[in-house]
């Protein structure tokens, strides 16, 4: 049989062939009329998928690139700022401040948990003198969502500093960057934005902004001042920012309303077929960016992981960490609709038969297809 290749991680994830396309075009100069006219464009688009009118660079980097630009450009060496972490990228937010030397207050949770408003006003309460708290909208080692509109209300009461990973997040949940007040949100091309790795985004208010005038900047290639002289200071990803332009235009033709529906039926249909497959939720407040589910007793994680890639060209994500082998992530994230979801969900099927564990073909598209019907994509 021919072997067809379907990208159902939570990044990177698939690009449409039209935007593919946008990359093929010739590379400009990036120091001409012709490229600024495109790079503003891109930026005022991404601007509106952020829902912000402050201050948004795009970066030739992954989306780590702009989690270290936030910390080196509003946290001094030695000051405090506020951690909270329910996974692997909790934790990287704290290995960043780390390595600049910034006095972290982790409050941490255990894995596929979440964090609370409560939980976050409490600990401002404790560390009165943080300069920031470090958050994540989706995150996407477990699939759990944060109440972001909830967490930055309580953050802003306190006059601090909040900044939020959306890197997976953004696209797929709702996320309104100026009327929540978030100061810094940063997010990455190879998740909801369906475009190839590479570009990274920080968004930062007037806040971050004034903070960062009066940091010790730790990092020379991610120095927010150079960028607010000159928003290209380095060589930009000339053709990925054509496919921005592109990728946006997409989104917003679509409508950021539209979009967001989209990912929280396709989270729901997921969510309800895993679980009529008699399977197990992992995350215990699930969103719309993916799915992890508990790899059931008896069957081989790893394998259902591998056999669907290696044989089936199904990619979906195993667990990471200590997770490895327990729970496995399906994404509908990005260029993705109800077919993408039912071909996930029958190749889960297809494999879990084959490792043993009893499914009937059809158990968990069935239930997914009703829910496509009535709540519509
Ligand atoms: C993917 C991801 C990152 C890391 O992004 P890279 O592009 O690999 O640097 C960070 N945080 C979250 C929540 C992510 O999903």
């Amino acid at each position: 049989m021919i072997k067809k290749n379907y990208l159902l991680a939570p990044g990177p994830t698939p690009v449409p062939i039209d935007i593919l396309l946008e990359g093929a075009k010739d590379t400009i100069h990036h120091r001409t009329p012709q490229f600024k006219k495109i790079f503003e464009e891109a930026v005022k688009g991404t601007k509106e998928v952020f829902r912000t009118e402050n201050e948004l660079f795009i970066l030739a980097s992954s989306g780590t690139g702009a989690m270290e630009m936030a910390v080196t450009n509003i946290v001094n060496p030695g000051e405090k700022v506020l951690v909270f972490s329910v996974g692997k990228f909790g934790e990287r937010w704290t290995e960043i401040a780390k390595v600049f030397g910034a006095n972290v207050v982790l409050v941490e949770r255990e894995y596929g948990d979440f964090y609370t408003p409560e939980m976050v006003e409490e600990a401002i309460e404790k560390n009165p003198d943080a300069v920031a708290v470090l958050t994540t909208l989706s995150e996407t080692s477990t699939g759990a969502v944060m109440d972001i509109e909830g967490i930055s209300r309580v953050v802003k009461a306190a006059g601090k500093l909040i900044a939020v990973d959306c890197i997976s997040g953004l696209v797929a949940e709702p996320l309104e960057t100026d009327k929540w007040g978030l100061d810094i949100v940063v997010s990455g091309s190879q998740k909801g934005f369906m475009l190839p790795p590479g570009l990274a985004y920080i968004s930062l208010s007037k806040a971050a902004i004034e903070k960062a005038q009066t940091t010790k900047s730790t990092s020379f290639y991610f120095n927010l001042k150079k960028y607010l002289k000159d928003p290209l200071p380095w060589t930009p990803a000339v053709n990925l920012i054509y496919q921005q332009r592109a990728a946006v235009d997409m989104l917003l033709k679509e409508g950021m309303e539209n979009v967001w529906a989209r990912h929280a039926v396709m989270g729901k249909a997921t969510r309800e077929a895993v679980k009529a497959m008699g399977l197990e939720l992992f995350s215990k407040r699930p969103g719309n960016v993916l799915t992890s589910v508990k790899v059931p007793e008896g069957v081989d994680g790893g394998k259902i992981v591998s056999i669907m890639r290696d044989e089936y060209g199904v990619t979906i994500a195993g667990g990471q960490g200590s997770m490895k082998g327990n729970i496995f992530r399906i994404a509908h994230l990005g260029y993705m609709s109800d077919f993408d979801v039912v071909t996930a969900l029958t190749a889960l099927e297809k494999v879990l038969r084959r490792l043993g564990y009893s499914v009937e073909f059809g158990t968990g598209t069935k239930v997914a297809m009703e829910i496509f019907e009535r709540e519509g994509v």
